[in-house]
């Protein structure tokens, strides 16, 4: 089980941190300016309606004839009803918002995500950032609309009510307010305390969710060792600490509650007994002292809805932080700006010709450089050290050696999915650094060991290679590379749907419909990393034949486990150590009698043997 990084809840609110998220709420004025509208003009209506029972409290004791009572009622009649379009225009704006700026955080990610480079997701931690991310997007999203509208309210609302008192009377209002500093200090206190209680409680949860479905899954392992009690008293041991956690989160309501009603009633009591004196003195009306207790019990509940959304943002710090650095992460693989220039004005003067690159440069490739190649993939144990070798235009170069020689390196230095640390690889003799990424993206066809195959058809699964692609453009790849035949014995041919991942296909077969999916787009380079290693030596046959006839006019580069796939490769490269050991034809290289001709042998032996050991 993958355990989580522990989630910490920040002490400090990052101001800064939480400027740069609320700039994804202020893309969306136009639903941000009603929604702050709503909530203060929904704080004003909530806190005049005190004043108007001071009216009809006034209107009764000073015996006022009562078709002036009906006025009031009005009054609070159309309160309530601008309270309830309030309700009906909030709820519409906070959704919209929310779910806009979910959908933007998300979209930037994902983007920055798909423009960062292979060694971007080298680094331990991004599987589980990867995994966070919609969580931490919606939580932000929540925060920004839901949390900006509480936050919002609660102030205008504890605002309007002390203004309000102040005018009314100056020194009843200051002991009502008297009654706030308490009022935060507590609600902050315990929110806080709630929210970390609340977690710990989700995290018991979770742990002994897992636990149960892994003492079911795992429950012949468990009666055949004997650890039905150990397994037990883990059980027990979860669940008292779910059940203390969950008695603590208890016990906080418990005593939060009472408290903020006391430090209420304690605002209310003076309110009632300073206020009554000043009504006996006639100070105030009875009217003012009654709407004074209303305010009194008012504030506990856009305090609380502060508190509240305060834990929650220090709690969802960390979340934020996660997504603004990610967002804040720049590709270190992108194109110079001298390419995007070129690109730019190629695209404004409208005159590309075909056989120019969008780039400027020639589409033509020609041959490929790898010029004093240094390469390392953490700048500390150099991988490739001064590596030199040109393919050139039609060639296959088969690369072979132990693991972790540096094959895939080769490989994926080719692709630019790294870039060479120093040296350079050139197309045509130009540095591809100066070429754009879109160039040579179209130019690169490749079928990986493990190749992903997404849930659809047949069909939409070649022609994710070239989206345009023709059903007959489909057929004509799939044949060139040896799989129609096989596609057409499935249940609905071309329009099979082959499952998540391709799990309903052999990895053989899913490799000759990635091969066809890499053909489709006419690349000029070709990529084959271990395509042919974990498949059946039918399979293989029909992938290497594929291979004779894709690979023509081409350049293509092959790591192959299984030497026979690359027999009839232009060069054949044994690295080892990051170098090139031995290097030419397989007549060649066998007549050398060196690593090659060892790996060689050997590999035709086991397989001698094996095919042996199966027939007999
Ligand atoms: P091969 O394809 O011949 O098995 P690789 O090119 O995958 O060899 O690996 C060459 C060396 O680089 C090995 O020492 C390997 O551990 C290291 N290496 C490969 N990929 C990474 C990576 N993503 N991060 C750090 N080191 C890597």
């Amino acid at each position: 089980m993958t355990q989580e990084p522990e989630e910490e809840f920040s002490s400090k609110i990052d101001l800064n941190l939480w400027k740069r998220i609320f700039r994804f709420a202020l893309n969306h004025k136009r639903l941000l300016i009603p929604l702050t509208l709503s909530a203060l003009v929904l704080s004003l209506i909530d806190a005049a309606f005190p004043i108007v029972t001071m009216m009809a409290v006034d209107i009764v004791e000073n015996e006022g004839v009562p078709k002036d009572l009906l006025p009031v009622a009005g009054i609070y009649f159309g309160l309530t009803l601008g309270l309830a379009g309030l309700v009906y225009l909030f709820i519409r704006c906070a959704g919209g918002i929310s779910h806009h700026i979910a959908f933007d955080i998300k979209r930037d990610c994902f983007k920055r995500l798909q423009e960062l480079e292979f060694s971007f997701y080298d680094k331990q931690p991004t599987g589980w950032l990867i995994s966070r991310l919609t969580a931490d997007c919606d939580r932000l999203s929540r925060i920004l609309a839901w949390g900006f509208l509480d936050l919002m309210w609660g102030s205008f609302f504890v605002l309007a009510m002390s203004i309000t008192m102040l005018i009314l009377n100056w020194k009843l209002a200051l002991i009502v307010l008297a009654t706030i500093p308490p009022l935060v200090a507590v609600s902050i206190y315990f929110q806080r305390k709630m929210l970390l209680t609340s977690r710990q409680i989700r995290k018991h949860n979770a742990r002994i969710t897992a636990s149960y479905n892994e003492g079911i899954a795992g429950v012949k392992t468990t009666k055949t060792l004997g650890r039905e009690t150990e397994n037990l008293n883990e059980f027990e041991g979860m669940s008292t600490d779910m059940y203390s956690a969950s008695v603590h989160r208890a016990l906080l309501s418990a005593i939060y509650l009472p408290l903020v009603m006391i430090i209420g009633s304690i605002g209310s009591g003076l309110a009632l007994w300073y206020g009554g004196l000043n009504v006996l003195s006639e100070a105030i009306t009875l009217g003012t002292l009654v709407a004074f207790i209303s305010y009194a019990g008012n504030f506990f509940h856009p305090i609380n809805q502060i508190a509240q959304i305060m834990a929650e943002i220090q709690g969802a710090q960390a979340a934020g932080e996660r997504v603004m650095s990610l967002l804040a992460t720049e590709p270190k693989i992108r194109d110079s700006e001298q390419v995007s220039e070129k690109i730019h004005s190629h695209s404004t003067s409208n005159n590309q010709s075909e056989a120019t690159a969008i780039d400027g440069h020639e589409s033509y490739i020609r041959d490929i450089d790898f010029s004093d190649v240094t390469f390392s993939y953490d700048r500390k144990n150099t991988v490739l050290n001064k590596f030199n070798l040109t393919v050139k235009r039609g060639q296959t170069i088969a690369l072979v050696g132990p693991s972790g020689g540096g094959k895939s390196t080769i490989i994926s230095l080719v692709s630019r999915f790294y870039e060479p640390v120093e040296g350079e690889i050139r197309f045509n003799g130009i540095d591809y650094r100066e070429r754009s990424l879109a160039w040579l993206q179209a130019q690169l066809g490749i079928v990986l060991q493990t190749p992903h195959l997404f849930n659809g058809s047949v069909m939409e699964n070649i022609r994710y290679g070239r989206l345009d692609a023709t059903p007959e453009e489909v057929r004509e790849a799939a044949t060139l590379v040896n799989a129609h035949d096989f596609i057409m014995k499935l249940e609905d041919g071309y329009d099979t749907v082959i499952g998540e991942g391709g799990a309903r296909l052999s990895t053989g077969e899913r490799q000759l419909i990635s091969f066809a999916r890499a053909l489709i787009a006419d690349p000029q380079i070709f990529i084959m990393d271990e395509a042919t290693s974990s498949i059946d030596t039918e399979t293989e046959k029909l992938i290497q034949d594929g291979m004779q006839r894709v690979f023509k006019g081409r350049i293509s580069f092959v790591i192959a486990h299984r030497l026979s796939t690359i027999r009839s490769a232009d060069q054949i490269l044994v690295i080892s150590k990051g170098e090139i050991e031995e290097q030419g034809t397989h007549a060649e290289l066998l007549a050398q009698r060196g690593h090659y001709y060892h790996l060689y042998v050997n590999q035709f032996r086991r397989e001698g043997e094996e095919n042996a050991l199966e027939a007999g």
